[in-house]
């Protein structure tokens, strides 16, 4: 890929990443650069290896074979394939946010405590961790719903508490699946222009698998996977993200 070598200082890097169930090649020998505080998309047809791509660079799923580099701004590279388990999680909870098409909140939880879990869960008391918590959904426009559990909220509301979860931590790099797939176009590109702004717009690098076009058009970059392969690496021209 021509790309690849243009990201001279990349903040993740994937070598020969394969992957297989069963007779299926998820990943079929994936090599990509994804540069610190840019926006990626990710786009191809269902079952061509999108979300395994995703779980991979997160460390969520270890490849069957290859090697996924982070280099975490002021840190030396850290080889994600060869972590533990308990270091894996670690990473993913201090270093990465995750945003789903839906789920992952609790929805017998309140909004500020589905926020809250992902600092507690990393040693934040309680009460500091509410408190951040309320921030973050109020800078999100959520003012006045932190006490709504999930279920009372709509999906754009429930997509900025996730999109509020994956930032409070001060995560660098945001992962999201389809983080606008069940949402109307309306909403939907309400919750993109928040997401968009909560990580590239704050230096953070955005990863974003998507079916839709529009969405993969505000990125600076979009790859294309069929068949767990990257066909196509299109670096977009500035200025489409305002
Ligand atoms: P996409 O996100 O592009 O729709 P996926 O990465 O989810 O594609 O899946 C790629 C291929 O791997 C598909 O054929 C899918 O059925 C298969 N696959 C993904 N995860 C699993 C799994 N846990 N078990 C079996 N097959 C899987
Ligand atoms: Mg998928």
């Amino acid at each position: 890929m021509l790309q690849n070598s243009k990201v001279s200082n990349p903040l993740i890097s994937a070598r020969g990443l394969t992957r297989s169930y069963g007779t299926t090649h998820a990943l079929d020998g994936i090599d990509v650069a994804l540069g610190l505080g840019t926006a990626v998309a990710i786009m191809g047809p269902s079952g061509s290896g999108k979300s395994t791509l995703l779980h991979a660079l997160a460390g969520i799923e270890l490849p069957d074979s290859g090697t996924v580099t982070l280099n975490l701004p002021g840190q030396g590279p850290i080889q994600v394939e060869q972590l533990k388990d308990a270091a894996r999680t670690k990473l993913r909870r201090e270093a990465f946010g995750f945003v789903f098409q839906s789920g992952l909140l609790i929805p017998e939880l309140t909004a500020e405590e589905n926020v809250a879990m992902a600092l507690m869960i990393n040693g934040v008391p309680r009460g500091a961790a509410i408190a951040r918590a309320v921030d973050a959904l109020q800078q999100l426009g959520l003012a006045g719903m932190e006490q709504r559990r999930i279920g009372q909220l709509s999906g754009g509301q429930s997509q900025r508490v996730a999109i509020a979860r994956a930032q409070v931590t001060g995560a660098s790099v945001v992962f999201a699946d389809e983080p606008t797939g069940a949402l109307d176009s309306v909403t939907g590109a309400e919750v993109l222009d928040t997401l968009l702004r909560c990580t590239v717009g704050a230096g953070k690098t955005l990863v974003m698998v998507t079916h839709d076009r529009q969405v993969a058009a505000r990125c600076d970059r979009v790859l294309t996977l069929h068949d767990g392969k990257i066909t196509a690496d299109d670096a977009l021209v500035e200025g489409h993200r305002s």
